[in-house]
């Protein structure tokens, strides 16, 4: 009664074919299991880049995942501000980051197989200053209203020649300022 009483056709091979088609099957999806899996890792990235200025040091992390070389996703992390750029803003001369260097630390192949395209960067960052306080910003201003040059000497000097001796002093200046008034105040 029914379909299963038309004869069918499994019935009639012999019992070595039907265990072949088994293998032909299941060879077919292991390989358009393998393929899949093999484009995913081909066309999937997930990278780790360390970026900065060689201007003023600033620098940052920067994570990116790609499909087809086409980024899809992407955010910033660690960055870290350094004492000449927060400096140079505040003598009114931001760095324009003009000289931006990019290192592709690492590559993750389909997300998961690991490989350093250029190696991680020696970490060579400079510290960020203390938040600078509004009695800072108003020595700055005294700064620059006693010497009116200093914006464009210390870019010059710091975001230009990378002069660290004056950006030590620089600092050092501003925080005998600070003292000073922190004497007198308190
Ligand atoms: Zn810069």
């Amino acid at each position: 009664m029914g379909s299963r009483g038309v004869p069918g056709h499994e019935v009639d091979k012999p019992p070595g074919q039907v265990h072949r088609n088994r293998w032909v099957g299941g060879a077919r999806i292991l390989l358009v299991v393998c393929a899949l899996v093999g484009s995913w890792t081909l066309f999937v990235h997930r990278s780790i880049y360390s970026e900065g200025c060689r201007g003023c040091k600033y620098s940052l992390g920067r994570e990116e995942y790609s499909v087809f070389g086409i980024v899809v996703k992407k955010s910033e992390f660690s960055r870290i501000r350094s004492r000449a750029m927060v400096y140079a803003e505040y003598l009114g001369v931001p760095c324009k980051h003009a000289n931006w260097w990019r290192n592709h630390d690492y590559r993750y192949w389909g997300l998961w197989l690991r490989e350093e395209p250029s190696g991680p960067v020696a970490s060579n960052w400079y510290v960020e200053p203390r938040p600078l306080t509004q009695e800072d910003k108003g020595n700055i201003r005294a700064l620059i209203t006693n010497a009116p040059e200093l914006p464009q000497e210390f870019y010059t000097r710091v975001i230009v020649n990378h002069d660290l001796e004056y950006l030590d002093q620089f600092e050092i200046q501003l925080n005998r300022m600070r003292q000073g008034q922190e004497e007198v105040s308190g």
